[in-house]
């Protein structure tokens, strides 16, 4: 439930409101807006009896969030919101961030090389996994701490952020001290563990989309992120389990709008694994910020033929600049900007 103040509400009325959820056994979450100031209540499974609340001083509508998620929703919280990351970049605000790399840390070289080129291009944000997720135990499982050390040397050398998975709870601090953002796979979408660790920490969320789950899981995965105490999530649109293998996945562009619509979060899109095919890759990227997709998130390899992982549907750095190139006119065809790098350091 959300209890809207009216414009100008003193901070009296403001803390009568707080002192009365309270006094029902309920958590008050005072979020200051732009126009007006309203109260979330959480804590409660049911409905709450609103009665004493709508009498207060100050109070001009009580909102009763219908959806089984409340923060994330945008009843809750009707302004999009804007995730900043080091350097003045910000996700989910009129600009399109392009997040790029390799599936995989490698080596020292291929890292380097992998995002030099995606800096080249014009991609603001480095991908690859340190800690990989892999369908079979027998699949290269990623470089693990050596792999953060190279991302680490990857920002220095060329202040490109960083977005790198966490795949436990365990791993959470130190990835998060390399990382500028911290990716939750599809397979950990429902790791609930994981994601409260993630509502702990002070940097964004990336959170992908799980296999088979709906938009309702996704927001409500989100939810435990928020619930925790992270405001700044990224939701991930990586394609869903179709019936069809003439692509890896069923890349749901849809998710993009139906999720502005029911949530505040900004949501990108991962056209790599959406589709599994490198040549399907630029024509969904398109379609993706033609959609309305906050962001991108695209494998790039400096030798796809040689990566360790996902090679199939990395691009290469020849393609990757034609990606940039054919998308940012569509950006600019629907009021937006593909984002340059700031070459943060910080
Ligand atoms: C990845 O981004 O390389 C990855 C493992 O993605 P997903 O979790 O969407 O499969
Ligand atoms: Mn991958």
């Amino acid at each position: 439930m959300l209890v809207v103040m009216r414009h100008g509400a003193s901070e009296d009325e403001v803390r009568a409101v707080v002192q009365v959820i309270e006094e029902l056994g309920y958590q008050a979450r005072p979020m200051p807006g732009r126009q007006r100031t309203s109260v979330g209540v959480v804590g409660n499974d049911g409905r709450v009896d609103s009665s004493r609340l709508a009498a207060l001083p100050g109070v001009v509508e009580i909102i009763h969030v219908t959806k089984p998620y409340k923060q994330v929703s945008r009843e809750w919280r009707a302004e999009s919101t804007v995730v900043r990351l080091p350097g003045g970049l910000e996700v989910g605000g009129g600009d399109v961030i392009v997040m790029a790399g390799p599936c995989s840390v490698e080596t020292e070289a291929q890292i380097i090389e992998a995002a030099l080129a995606v800096r080249e291009a014009g991609a603001a944000v480095l991908r690859a996994g340190a800690f990989k997720p892999r369908s079979s135990p027998y699949a290269f499982q990623g470089l693990g701490l050596e792999g953060l050390d190279l991302l680490r040397r990857a920002r220095q050398e060329t202040g490109l952020l960083i977005v790198t998975e966490a795949m436990d709870p365990e791993s959470v601090d130190v990835v998060a001290e390399v990382a500028d953002i911290i990716q939750i796979g599809a397979r950990n979408m429902q790791y609930y563990s994981l994601l409260k660790r993630a509502g702990r920490v002070a940097k964004p969320v990336l959170l992908k989309r799980g296999l088979s789950a709906t938009i309702q899981e996704l927001l409500l995965a989100a939810e435990y992120v928020l619930a925790e105490g992270n405001p700044n999530v990224i939701l991930c649109e990586r394609g869903v389990r179709g019936f069809d293998s003439a692509t890896r996945n069923l890349f749901d562009l849809s998710a993009v709008p139906v999720v502005h619509a029911l949530s505040h979060l900004p949501i990108i899109a991962d056209p790599s694994h959406g589709t599994g095919r490198r040549e399907m890759v630029i024509p969904m990227a398109r379609a993706a910020v033609a959609a309305g997709a906050d962001g991108l998130l695209v494998e790039v390899h400096p030798h796809p033929e040689r990566a360790w992982s996902d090679g199939a549907q990395s691009l290469d750095p020849t393609q990757f600049q034609q990606l940039m190139r054919e998308a940012r006119p569509i950006a600019e065809a629907i009021g937006r900007r593909i984002a340059e790098p700031t070459g943060a350091r910080s």
